[in-house]
């Protein structure tokens, strides 16, 4: 599938079949941690006027028509018939992805009120999902040593990032290669957020 650039940011044509089907190739094929970012109307700003930010984006494994806006320009410009693919619903079938196999989910972002509530919400709504962990997204720079070490000890294949942007997309490309076990890394910005409610 070919990459578009839309409104100053690339888009990958995926639909929401296809965008699990690549996080399924990741978690079993994967040899290395592989990022997942949302385009949406925030990012045709943000990401032109970050130089990192756009670093980040252009080397980023999947970017999810998140927002209508991305969507239409793609029918506009490139006749795409693309579809949105929310970044809420794509970690909703994430979890139901990883509840299935048996994919072990670390979740990282957002109060510590709005994790634990998170956290208990996702496995009510998915009996089986294995949660082997969870952090808010206030850890403190000298902690971060700490919290890679758990997340690699917790074994988990999905780690989900609730930082915010560009702090998520920042956050994994400074530690994705301490990352030992992880294989996705969706960042989900203010999801936890809704899901706790
Ligand atoms: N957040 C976090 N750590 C931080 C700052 C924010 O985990 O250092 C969380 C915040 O609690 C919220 C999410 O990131 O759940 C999005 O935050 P915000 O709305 O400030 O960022 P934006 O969505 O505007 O990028």
């Amino acid at each position: 599938p070919i990459r578009m650039k839309i409104l100053n940011v690339w888009v990958d044509p995926v639909d929401m079949k296809g965008a699990v089907e690549r996080v399924e190739h990741f978690v079993e094929q994967g040899t290395r941690p592989h990022c997942i970012f949302a385009v949406n109307p925030e990012k045709n700003f943000s990401v032109p006027r970050d130089r990192e930010l756009h670093g980040h984006f252009a080397a980023a494994d999947m970017l999810i028509p998140d927002g209508i806006g991305v969507v239409m320009a793609a029918r506009l410009l490139y006749r795409a018939r693309l579809g949105r693919v929310p970044g809420v619903e794509l970690m909703e079938e994430i979890c139901r992805l990883s509840a299935r196999k048996g994919y072990r989910v670390f979740i990282y972002g957002a109060s510590e009120e709005v994790s634990r509530r998170s956290a208990e919400v996702l496995q009510v709504r998915y009996p089986s999902l294995q949660i082997v962990g969870r952090s808010n997204g206030f850890v403190k720079e000298g902690e971060m040593p700490d919290l890679v070490n758990r997340i690699n000890e917790s074994q988990a294949q999905v780690l989900f990032l609730a930082l915010g942007s560009p702090r998520q997309e920042k956050w994994f490309a400074t530690h994705r290669d301490q990352l030992t076990t992880v294989r996705v890394c969706q960042g989900i910005g203010g999801t936890l957020d809704t899901i706790a409610g």
